[in-house]
């Protein structure tokens, strides 16, 4: 059997980061601003170093570049995901990616950025932002202009256990109170619209104020179709969340014991919630794994809630085609 690739992760401090990455994910933050958990990524703003096995040391870069095999061989230049855990104390800025084909000729070649999260804590009554009110692209430019945020951006609630989609284009932001897993395209362009004018040092942060006009979807499409409940799904399942050109995403919740095939190129394994074992090796809330390709049947036990992700071999399949 092949080793399981575990990985140390990278934080971020943010200005609107707090402590619960310590205290609820028993992670060793640097500090009480802790924003991001950057769990699986090969990104050069954040690679994750093997923590254990034959590849201990060697980056998820390095890893992806030497050791193809494990990722099922794919042609492709980099590894094409990022797995992170965000935890808001306050609101993030009000923000949009743009796609492939944007970031590439804008952005020195940059992946666009697709995403999706799945809400691992958030208050009673939470909201976020994901959408918006402008019927044409020239009432997105003036309530922009003329800061009619209240107008402009739509609110959509949430609960804990909710799962949202969000295409490069949609105008969105996770708001205070909320701590989700992430999954998204190997990519941190980021084109922030408004950032409630805060301060950092004294000064305002960069806003993109045309690259986010350029890449705004308008009329944004209905919030509803975005957000599912994918909080009482059937345990001992694969319970598939979601697939798109870029990723496919499962919620797994093992109660008992539960094995599985990894039929995928590889699998990115994040615990959410509880504790157990895979095969003879213990795992618990905050570890995050890849299972190479080929690592045959992976036997579950304990009473635990896995995230689950791998590449859309329809999208991005082993063939190395582009799209
Ligand atoms: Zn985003």
């Amino acid at each position: 059997m092949k080793d399981i690739i575990f990985l140390t992760p990278v934080f971020k401090q943010m200005i609107w980061g707090g402590s619960r990455l310590g205290s609820q994910f028993g992670y060793d933050i640097p500090g009480d601003n802790t924003g991001e958990c950057w769990a699986v990524s090969a990104h050069p703003n954040g690679d994750c170093q093997v923590s254990e096995g034959s590849c201990k040391g060697m980056t998820l870069s390095q890893l992806w570049q030497s050791h193809p095999e494990l990722f099922g061989n794919p042609g492709a230049d980099r590894f094409p995901l990022l797995v992170k855990i965000i935890d808001a104390r306050d609101d993030l800025s009000i923000q949009v990616h743009p796609d492939d084909a944007y970031a590439k000729e804008n952005e020195n070649g940059s992946l666009g950025k697709t995403e999706c999260w799945y809400i691992l804590d958030c208050e009673e009554g939470a909201t976020l932002v994901a959408g918006h009110n402008a019927a044409t692209r020239q009432e997105l430019e003036q309530m922009i202009h003329e800061g009619r945020w209240d107008e402009l951006i739509r609110q959509v609630p949430v609960k804990k256990g909710d799962f949202i989609q969000i295409d490069p284009g949609t105008v969105h932001a996770i708001r205070g109170g909320m701590m989700i897993l992430e999954t998204q395209q190997s990519s941190d362009i980021t084109y922030r619209v408004y950032d409630y004018d805060r301060l950092t040092d004294g000064k305002p942060r960069e806003l993109h104020v045309k690259q986010s006009i350029d890449v705004i979807t308008v009329p944004a499409p209905s919030a509803g179709e975005s957000v599912k409940s994918a909080a009482e799904l059937p345990v001992n399942t694969l319970n598939e969340l979601i697939a798109c050109d870029y990723y496919r995403v499962w919620k797994l919740t093992v109660a008992g014991a539960f094995s599985f095939e990894q039929a995928y190129p590889f699998l990115i394994v994040s615990v959410v919630e509880g504790q157990g074992r895979i095969g003879d090796r213990e795992i618990k809330k905050g570890d995050h794994f890849i299972l190479p390709d080929g690592f045959g049947e992976a036997e579950l036990t304990g009473d635990m809630t896995l995230i689950m992700s791998s590449v859309n071999q329809a999208g991005t399949g082993k063939d190395g085609e582009e799209r």
